[in-house]
């Protein structure tokens, strides 16, 4: 079939797959529409225009995503790499302060670890979480990219850590009951153990900062993504449990997204 009947079938989806899978730009596929592709093309296309149409997501249906600049291998083991994700990694990696060691709780993909240990080469990054499936897609794109500063290990939190780092980063599952159940339904695809934060969806966060100052570094700094909601509530628990120069920012759409805080001040 040539592309232009693939366009006509669905224009989206068309082009953001066959961009994955003949590592093309959308313009050229669409300058280009009279190409024939060939039976190997056809019949990758036809079925994940199938799935997707069946509210499966496409990132699975392709099994590659790009985060921050990389493909990584995404499919049910966890949870589908987000661009509003890309926004903390680029604060870390932006940010003026020790990035000797760092942490991503909750690694899922690996994509945050992985994205880290690939642009800061001196840093040593470890990514950790619950599920042993995440972890082994995890090391599956950690040998993707042949990366020799990123490991990932099995930890509920931070049952397996007896490390202190410099930075905490997380994108822990923060959905609240009430959105949960209005999820849209690609997202139960992905699995509940990766979005679901308990009935106000701060289960993990008052955890994660609870806890966080054992694991950190006397100079160190705690990175969070957060959901739309949660801001207040999340700066809050940082407050209580003394933390200094709690910082928030949006993300591209102007939703509150990470919240930075340091061990104390001034001193990261
Ligand atoms: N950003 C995801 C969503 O809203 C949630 C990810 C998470 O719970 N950490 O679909």
């Amino acid at each position: 079939m040539k592309i232009k009947n693939f366009l006509e079938i669905d224009k989206d989806i068309t082009l953001i797959a066959l961009s994955y899978l003949l590592n093309k730009s959308k313009n050229y596929l669409l300058l280009n529409d009279q190409i024939d592709l060939n039976d190997e093309i056809t019949n990758k296309l036809n079925a994940i225009i199938k799935k997707v149409k069946n509210g499966y997501p496409l990132q699975y249906a392709l099994g590659r995503w790009n985060f921050y600049g990389l493909d990584f291998i995404t499919d049910e083991r966890a949870l589908i790499p987000r661009p509003e994700t890309e926004l903390l990694v680029e604060k870390i990696i932006k940010a003026d302060i020790k990035k000797e060691k760092i942490l991503d709780i909750g690694t899922g993909t690996g994509a945050i670890a992985i994205s880290l240990a690939f642009n800061l080469k001196e840093s040593l990054v470890s990514g950790i979480d619950i599920s042993e499936s995440a972890i082994e897609l995890a090391n599956e794109n950690k040998e993707k990219f042949s990366l020799d500063n990123v490991d990932f290990f099995v930890s509920d939190l931070f049952s397996n850590v007896f490390d202190k780092y410099n930075v905490l980063v997380s994108n822990p599952p923060y959905i609240n009951k009430k959105d949960y159940q209005n999820l849209d339904k690609a997202l139960f695809y992905e699995p509940k153990n990766a979005l679901y934060g308990g009935d106000d969806g701060l289960f993990f966060y008052k955890k994660i900062i609870g806890q966080a100052k054992n694991y950190l570094k006397e100079d160190g700094c705690l990175f969070l993504e957060i959901g739309y909601d949660q801001r207040n509530a999340i700066e809050k628990l940082l407050e209580e449990n003394s933390y200094a120069n709690i910082n928030s920012y949006k993300d591209y759409n102007g939703f509150d997204r990470i919240v930075f805080a340091q061990v104390k001040e001034d001193i990261c």
